[in-house]
């Protein structure tokens, strides 16, 4: 499996679902009579046989982090909101024996549950942030990073999603595959990771486990199969047949902790043998192994599917579905198993980093300890003790007291304190190796940072950050909350370098600024959700921008006489477009001879040309690939001053720019669009309205994926016209581009609009 280096860019992501037709439900009454106690729940974990460890264990050069590599999972669950997510996290706690009692979800104890460690989130039960901890079970490490509960498409939560092998779903009996999980499955999709499903709230009414198992086929395009079925259902749910082991398990203890494994209920015999039909048929389509033992009609052993299972879930072109009630505590054990028996390793998932000196070549990443050390900040938190940094390790070994490099900062840092994260507890630890994941103390860095031993120079993000494309005025409306509006918008400018906040020269107004309508609109309301900050916010602003297309000559002279001391600069040269591919947007150069200027009034020179060039006269945006060439001057030995060869620079600029033929650039998006074929006209024909090139059509199944470049300024509000164009079943995704000129009707249009609004002030 190759995992891409993740875009910068955040890639905004709108999506509609569409009903699908429901299946009856299944109910037995089932009665255990062999029922076996068992302290410690195992299901029976077979030896690996998938990645390469195995065959190096077989000639017998085994590595000494093998065995703790492969009893090691980083997982994430992921759902829709409501779904249990925090219910399971926290059963999940309880019998791995990180927690030692259940608490209520929602706070009404006022403790809340353990995984959401802020307040806020403590008081809502929702999960916000995303930290990550680590319990044991069967004596292996699972690593839990708590991707965030509500879905957005910053580059947080992408990071968040990049750091995970593997992933549960949590979907909810009864509400089924709603239009947040097709969201929150699409981003686990696009990061490649493998997952397990687990369909919760079989006790509520209502329940029907079926439904939803045909609704994860229909709109998730999941191929999967249950690997259990429910004893009973709604009030009369209290247990699981296993269609692997065939067995049955029922949860005891006040908590459910004590897993009985019995014989499977007489009268669910017919049921259970076609449900497992059911799961070797589709295990087989995709793999051949169990494929040959199936159509030569060879009895299939439990180790035997148990291992197609997992090979196909790898290669993620499978699903087993799991199912219980976290709330009733029932079906949560045998979950953790299938975390174990069918989720990777972190040496069963390859992860590639981006080579800083040879021009971001990607570098696969075998995740061998031994290896130079590259590890990624993928989220950042304040805490008591400062700035907590947590790191997933993809090479190498992190020692307390080592020094390490950040590779985008340079920066050489001794690592203080090291500790694994439980929530907000943690434990002190000496060391962390690849694969792991841990957290350290009072290193200053932005999320998304690589540290390296400073041996390589790698990076595991794209160093290559993208201009804002989108911009938007905004402001608290209580003077008072002044101070939590800049802490948040101090964090998010350090977790996401895609966002920048700045001020209007103009109006004194905060602008934020991003990659599109949706990025912000996240943050406005990250702003007041996680801040309780409520703010004014003005019409979102598209980043256009200004470049000449010819040289133009300048020669001015400012000169001011109006008694004290004068002013007295002139400056020639002339101004011209960069040569494509420049690495700067703007360069000066001086190529003055003699002493007509003095050297110390050069830097003001350049300086009044930046200053004009962050405005251009055609619409007030600033002015890119831009170079700017001094040949002479003048000065005089009293009047000439830095302001008055500033000034002059800047008049300079605003006389010759006009004759270098500007023009205005607007950022062109690409879209990729996935509409049931039908609507595939309509759609097209609206982007072409929309002065959007169409560059690819293909079909996939029933539907039609369209890709495009779409001027952003022409894509306000897609969303709801889409979904009115297709009955709300067609999506999208935009991510920018490049920055193209707009059409001379355009620009037209655009520096009437800009001059009037200067007239009418
Ligand atoms: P999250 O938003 O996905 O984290 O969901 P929560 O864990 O906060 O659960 C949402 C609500 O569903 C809470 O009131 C839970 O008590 C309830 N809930 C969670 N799991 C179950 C379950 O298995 N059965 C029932 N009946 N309720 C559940």
């Amino acid at each position: 499996m190759a995992r891409f280096p993740r875009p910068t860019t955040p890639r905004l992501l709108y999506n509609v679902f569409s009903p699908s037709k429901t299946t009856p439900s299944h109910s037995s009454s089932p009665s255990p009579t062999t029922a076996l106690l068992l302290g410690n729940f195992h299901l029976q974990l077979r030896q690996f046989s998938a990645g390469g460890n195995l065959a190096r264990a077989k000639e017998g050069k085994e590595p000494w982090w093998k065995d703790s590599m492969e009893r090691l999972r980083n997982i994430g669950i992921s759902a829709h909101i409501d779904s249990g997510k925090t219910t399971l996290t926290e059963r999940i706690l309880y019998y791995t024996g990180r927690i030692h009692e259940i608490h209520e979800v929602r706070g009404r104890d006022g403790v809340g549950a353990k995984m959401d460690s802020m307040d806020l989130e403590r008081e809502k039960g929702i999960t916000i942030q995303s930290a990550a901890t680590y319990c044991t079970w069967n004596g292996y490490q699972i690593n839990i990073i708590d991707t965030p509960g509500h879905v957005d498409f910053t580059i947080e939560v992408e990071r968040a999603l990049r750091v995970l092998d593997g992933a549960i779903l949590v979907l909810c009996s009864v509400g089924g595959v709603q239009s947040q999980s097709i969201t929150v499955d699409r981003q686990m999709r696009r990061y490649e990771v493998p997952r397990l499903a687990f369909i919760n709230k079989l006790d509520r009414m209502g329940a029907d486990p079926w439904k939803v198992l045909s609704q994860a086929r229909s709109k998730l395009r999941h191929h999967c199969a249950a690997v259990q079925v429910p004893i009973g259902l709604e009030d009369d749910f209290h247990g699981l047949v296993d269609l692997v082991q065939m067995k049955a398990y029922y949860f005891h203890g006040s908590s459910g902790e004590k897993v009985v494994t019995a014989e499977m209920p007489a009268d669910m015999e017919a049921f259970v043998a076609e449900k497992r039909r059911e799961l070797i048929e589709t295990v087989s389509d995709v793999d051949d192994e169990l494929a040959d033992a199936f159509l030569n009609d060879e009895p299939i052993l439990s180790n035997d599917l148990e291992e197609a299972i997992r090979r196909a879930t790898i290669a993620r072109k499978f699903i087993p579905v799991f199912m219980g009630s976290a709330f009733k505590n029932k079906g949560v054990q045998p979950l953790l198993n299938g975390v174990l028996s069918y989720l990777p390793c972190p040496t069963e998932v390859s992860n590639y980093a981006l080579d800083q000196m040879k021009d971001e070549e990607k570098v696969m990443l075998a995740g061998n300890p031994d290896g130079p050390l590259v590890a990624l900040a993928f989220k950042l938190e304040e805490g008591r003790f400062g700035q907590l940094t947590y790191l997933r390790i993809y090479e190498g070994v992190i020692r307390k007291g080592d020094f390490i490099i950040n590779v985008n900062t340079g920066k050489k840092i001794k690592v203080p304190r090291l500790v694994r994260m439980h929530s907000d507890e943690m434990e002190d630890i000496q060391e962390g190796h690849a694969g792991q994941i841990v957290a350290v103390f009072g290193v200053d860095c932005a999320s998304g940072d690589t540290f390296t031993d400073g041996s390589v120079k790698y990076t595991m993000t794209s160093m290559n950050v993208p201009e804002p494309v989108m911009s938007l005025a905004v402001q608290p409306v209580s003077k008072d909350s002044g101070g939590q509006f800049s802490k948040a918008l101090n964090r998010f400018q350090k977790e996401d370098p895609t966002f920048r906040v700045g001020l209007d020269a103009e109006s004194g107004q905060t602008i934020i600024s991003g990659m599109g309508e949706l990025h912000l609109d996240i943050y406005v309301e990250r702003i007041r959700r996680e801040y309780k900050v409520d703010a004014t916010v003005g019409k979102p602003r598209v980043n256009f921008r200004e470049t000449v297309t010819n040289r133009a000559e300048f020669d001015y002279l400012h000169k001011k006489q109006s008694g004290g001391q004068g002013q007295y600069g002139r400056v020639c040269g002339y101004i011209e477009p960069l040569p494509p591919g420049s690495p700067t947007k703007f360069e000066f150069e001086n190529l003055l001879v003699g002493q007509a200027i003095p050297s110390n009034f050069i830097p003001a020179i350049e300086k009044g040309f930046k200053e004009a060039a962050n405005s251009g006269s055609l619409i007030g945006h600033p002015v890119e690939n831009l170079r700017v060439v001094l040949t002479d001057g003048a000065s005089h030995a009293v009047d000439s001053s830095e302001l008055a060869f500033k000034l002059a620079a800047i008049y300079a600029f605003r006389q010759c720019y006009a004759a270098a033929r500007p023009v205005i650039l607007e950022p062109v998006m690409l879209v990729e669009l996935k509409v049931p074929t039908e609507f595939q006209g309509s759609v097209a024909g609206d982007i072409n309205k929309r002065k959007g090139v169409i560059v690819g059509n293909d079909q996939e199944g029933d539907d039609s994926v369209i890709t495009a470049h779409v001027p952003l300024n022409n894509m306000f509000g897609y969303s709801t016209s889409l979904r009115s164009m297709t009955q709300g079943k067609g999506e999208f995704t935009m991510e920018y581009k490049e920055h193209l000129p707009v059409s001379q009707d355009v620009q037209m249009q655009l520096v009437n609009t800009y001059k009037a609004s200067k007239g009418a002030e």
